[in-house]
């Protein structure tokens, strides 16, 4: 998924990966562009038994009264034809539940949105199909339009108190008059239309691609992370450069009196499960290497916690800003003001895409 890292503070999320993997190939996600790594990582479904072990160790461990489980990292939630069950085994445990989806698979949306999930997120980057499909690969925007509604019909006809967030990942090629048609629907549908400057992911392939413009090497730069001409193309659609804003991020960090470069939001404020129960270093990343315990089940909280602090990979990311930088952009009044809700703003859409 493209992520939504815009996270609270006083929120705590865990992120519990029922399928490992996607309908979709979009070329800023490593299930498209990281293709060659997945026999490494696990792809299936997630067992039921062992979801709902985690679920209960979630819910006794407390960590924050106002804990969200996303049941997604990097993969289409709807694949799974238990969906329905595991949020209302998620809501029933006092836990906020969240999901994701491209909405491009022919899922059962009347059992879904019957379970009541807290927050129901939409991920989309366009509006026709030749814009969405250029991001969002073998993706059908047809269907996700028609689900779109469906998923209106269905909260009405069950009353669900569910909030619908329709997160627009903006590129050069889609933020202006797509983007309008897109918050047009979302507003049709009473769905609140969250913009969200989008990314190149994961971590790794930004590590690889900042470390080889410094002429840097070191033993995370695996061959398999490295950029290739896919993602120079989608690096070229980007408003955030991962170079470019390393290099702002340098500066900034300089002028910065207190030492903030260990502190990250991810580390601190989610723990990713992948399918098979074991525990991600932070959400951000793909590898499987990148994981620090086997089965989230065997450790409590702190202790997973601890190790994941511990682990080096974080000190080279956090040495590069990656920890850090991927809000910068996104709170620029500029970029602030070119995806707000208001007149100028929509003015300066209008205006700035003759310049990109
Ligand atoms: S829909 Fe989400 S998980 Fe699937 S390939 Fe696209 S960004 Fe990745
Ligand atoms: S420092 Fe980097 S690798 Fe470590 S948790 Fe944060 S974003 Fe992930």
């Amino acid at each position: 998924m493209q992520k939504n890292f815009l996270m609270q503070k006083d929120k705590y999320q865990y992120s519990v990966e029922i399928a490992g993997s996607c309908n979709l190939r979009c070329p800023s996600c490593p299930v498209g562009n990281m293709r060659d790594v997945k026999e490494e990582r696990p792809t299936k479904l997630i067992d039921s038994n062992l979801f709902y072990k985690i679920i209960d160790k979630i819910s006794s461990e407390a960590v924050n009264k106002n804990c969200f489980v996303s049941v997604f990292d990097w993969g289409e939630p709807t694949l799974h034809p238990e969906l329905p069950k595991f949020i209302t085994y998620i809501n029933q445990k006092g836990l906020k539940s969240r999901i994701s989806s491209n909405l491009n698979h022919e899922a059962d949306f009347r059992s879904i949105i019957r379970s009541n999930p807290t927050e129901f997120q939409i991920s989309i980057s366009g509006y026709s199909s030749e814009v969405y499909s250029t991001t969002h690969a073998r993706g059908n925007i047809f269907k996700v339009k028609s689900h779109m509604y469906k998923l209106r019909q269905y909260a009405d006809q069950f009353k669900a108190s569910t909030e619908f967030h329709v997160c627009y990942h903006v590129y050069k090629h889609n933020f202006a008059d797509e983007f309008e048609e897109m918050k047009k629907l979302s507003k049709e549908l009473n769905f609140k239309f969250i913009p969200i400057l989008a990314k190149l992911m994961p971590i790794e392939k930004n590590l690889a691609y900042i470390m080889s413009k410094n002429g840097e090497n070191n033993k995370f730069n695996d061959k398999k992370n490295f950029i290739n001409d896919q993602d120079k193309k989608i690096i070229d659609l980007l408003f955030v450069d991962p170079y470019e804003e390393y290099k702002e991020w340098k500066k900034k960090s300089k002028l910065k009196k207190n030492n903030l470069t260990s502190y990250c939001t991810k580390r601190e404020y989610k723990t990713p499960i992948r399918v098979d129960g074991s525990v991600g270093l932070c959400c951000a990343v793909y590898n499987t290497s990148l994981k620090v315990v086997n089965n989230f089940l065997d450790l409590p909280h702190d202790k997973i916690h601890e190790l994941r602090k511990n682990n080096d990979y974080c000190g080279t990311c956090m040495q590069h800003g990656l920890h850090d930088n991927w809000k910068m952009k996104q709170s620029q009044l500029f970029y602030k003001s070119l995806l707000g809700n208001n007149f100028i703003s929509k003015l300066q859409r209008k205006i700035f895409k003759n310049f990109v």
